[in-house]
């Protein structure tokens, strides 16, 4: 039957990638459905209560930036907050929060539910409505046909999933959930390059049944930080410490001894696992000189008694599990509530995409999130808030949008995946831009919300906010610049006794702050006004402080964008430029980049390659 409500944009899936893209689509005014399979899971977290960290939050704030629900949420459910390196500069600083795992799925459920335009579906998505090369619609399990101008595939580990648990396996989702069969087998059939990942996740232990008194304390920082840019510490809930215990020679025996019924080592798990976030017992065999490994004790929540072991991901027998949880400090008794499991599921190669995650082959269908064969909540929720707006932009019959890699982390995460593919889980690191200094966390609103509010996607409060924000950096900096300070003046004084260089003549407060040892608060109310909101002074210092090098990379970006956004026209036969390796050809071929610059990112596109190009398009364009 078919459905009697025609919608802009569908999405499927109420992941964190789902969530952010109907969020986006809804706010930019689209009439938007989410479809998932149970509106009780919108928002889960699959694996470990946590957002954040290095490169992650960068995510996280871009998201917030564009008055998205991750930071907000977690502000809401945030048990625990910590600034990553806080000694080194800001460009690598970020923002961790333990999260009670069950408040914030309530805050997300609380965000989807009162934004306007959007409803929700429960049903499973089975199939796909296509006209020609168009998407119009999606088919439930119950048969029921939905259509709009724009479909969202946002399914996370679900299409074709697989649990193991030693050498048991058996169809899943992720725990508790059913898989996605049908769509999956659906989806096999169109012209997508599909694929095998794997992921895990380790057991879950009650805290009744752990000695903390063997084990060191982590506490979060003395003053906590904010994750939202609109964001306060009064939304906070009470904050707790996490612990830290250490797997050791015996933990690392049993789980030897125990790979012959491992189904990463037996063979029986043939997709990739993420690099950088392995199971234990990948680790032990990776890195067999080391005798030990850092396990933080963390909780999932403050009102219930389970813990998440954070670094014994696995997928080990349950026996296995069992033994070797109990060999380490503090766990000698633990009662485990839930086994660690891996699991397996399709992944579409994203070189399949366009910037805007549109797929190339199918119009109107968009993917977003573990999908495209990333790992991470961030990583999902930054690509369903561009799949969303793009979905949007579609439905309204506007161009595509996306961010460049200049811009933002997102823009670096989709053309990443765009132009290089992956073959293992992605995940974001600071290392992957080549702008840190400009991409930084605290700066994501100042990037990215004037964008957001030209697309749509930012409220008005978010936007009075931002203004006021930005008038008072402006001001702050010139209220710096034209106070002076003078060596014989009480003020004076107070500067020589912090400075390493004493004042000698008359300077301004713009100038002393941008002295390596003197900071915002040591110069800020010198001259008796009020010191301004932390998020100004963070600028205003930051700014101070590293303006040659900011304003040496805002330089390379020029550069850099002169190229860059050189359209390469779609039916462009790269074999007719001359001075091509056949390598070079084919890559490019395949790849079909859109812009100079994306083409230059592709692995073994040489500079020589992209002046040859440049060439023949000045020619023959
Ligand atoms: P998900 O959060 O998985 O959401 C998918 C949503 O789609 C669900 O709501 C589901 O019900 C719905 N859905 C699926 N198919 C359909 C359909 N046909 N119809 C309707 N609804 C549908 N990340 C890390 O960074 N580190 C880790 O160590 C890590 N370990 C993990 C371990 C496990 C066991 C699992 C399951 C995940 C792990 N993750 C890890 C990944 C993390 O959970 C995901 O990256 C993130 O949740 C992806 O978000 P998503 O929105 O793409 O998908």
């Amino acid at each position: 039957m078919d459905y009697a409500k025609r919608y802009d944009v569908i999405v499927v899936g109420g992941g964190h990638a789902g969530t952010e893209a109907c969020l986006a689509a809804a706010r930019m005014g689209c009439k938007t459905l989410l479809l998932t399979h149970s509106i009780e899971t919108v928002g889960v977290m699959s694996c470990n209560p946590a957002i954040g960290g290095i490169g992650k939050s960068h995510l996280v704030k871009e998201i917030d930036a564009f008055d998205g629900a991750m930071a907000r949420a977690t502000d809401r459910g945030g048990i625990q907050f910590r600034t990553l390196n806080s000694r080194k500069g800001p460009a690598v600083r970020a923002t961790r929060a333990q999260a009670d795992r069950a408040l914030y799925k309530a805050a997300i459920r609380e965000i989807v539910e009162n934004q306007p335009n959007l409803e929700f579906f429960q049903q499973a998505c089975d199939d796909l409505i296509v006209e020609g090369d168009t998407v119009k619609g999606v088919v439930t399990q119950a048969g029921i046909k939905i259509y709009a101008d724009s479909v969202v595939l946002t399914t996370g580990t679900f299409l074709g999933g697989v649990i193991h648990i030693g050498m048991d396996n058996y169809q899943g989702g992720r725990a508790g959930d059913p898989p996605s069969n049908n769509l999956a087998k659906r989806l096999r059939e169109l012209p997508f390059n599909v694929g095998r990942l794997k992921t895990g996740t380790p057991a879950r232990i009650d805290a009744r049944s752990v000695d903390f008194s063997v084990m060191q304390r982590q506490p979060g920082d003395d003053v906590t930080p904010i994750m939202s840019f609109m964001g306060n510490r009064e939304e906070h809930p009470q904050q707790i410490d996490c612990f830290i215990t250490h797997t050791n020679e015996q933990t690392h025996d049993i789980i030897r001894a125990g790979l012959d019924r491992s189904p990463m080592y037996s063979g029986v798990i043939e997709g990739i696992g993420p690099r950088y976030c392995p199971s234990i017992e990948d680790k032990v065999m990776r890195f067999a000189d080391k005798n030990s490994h850092q396990i933080f004790v963390e909780p999932e929540g403050l009102s219930t008694h389970e813990l998440y072991p954070n670094g014994i991901s696995t997928s080990l027998p349950f026996d296995v599990q069992v033994e070797m949880i109990h060999s380490m400090k503090g766990f000698e008794n633990a009662h485990i509530t839930r086994p660690g499991y891996a699991i397996e599921y399709d992944f579409f190669n994203p070189q399949d995409l366009k910037h805007s995650l549109e797929t190339k082959f199918m119009q109107g269908l968009f993917f977003a999130g573990q999908i495209n064969g990333t790992t991470g909540y961030e990583e999902a929720g930054a690509q369903g808030l561009l799949a969303g707006t793009n979905a949007a932009l579609r439905s309204m019959e506007k161009d595509a949008w996306y961010p460049r890699r200049d811009e933002a982390y997102i823009g670096v995460l989709v053309d990443d995946l765009i132009t290089m593919g992956t073959n293992e889980p992605y995940r974001m690191f600071t290392s992957r831009a080549e702008y840190r200094l400009i991409l930084r966390e605290d700066n994501a609103d100042l990037r990215l919300t004037e964008k957001g509010r030209e697309l749509g996607l930012v409220g008005d409060e978010r936007w009075a906010a931002f203004c006021e924000k930005k008038e008072a950096i402006e001001q702050e900096e010139q209220r710096l610049k034209s106070t002076w300070i003078l060596p014989n003046t009480e003020e004076g004084d107070v500067v020589n006794g912090f400075s390493k260089t004493p004042i000698t003549r008359e300077y301004s407060l713009m100038d002393l702050l941008k002295r390596p040892e003197i900071t915002y608060s040591d110069i800020a109310n010198l001259k008796g006004e009020p010191v301004a909101d932390p998020q100004v002074s963070e600028q205003v210092q930051i700014m101070a402080k590293y303006e040659g090098y900011i304003n040496r990379q805002l330089e390379e970006i020029e550069q850099m964008r002169r190229y860059e956004d050189t359209l390469l026209p779609a039916d462009l036969d790269f074999s007719k430029v001359g001075g091509l390796s056949n390598e070079i050809v084919q890559k490019l071929s395949e790849i079909q980049p859109e812009t100079l610059g994306t083409a230059s990112r592709i692995q073994g596109v040489t500079p020589a390659a992209i002046s040859q190009l440049l060439i023949y398009l000045k020619k023959h364009h």
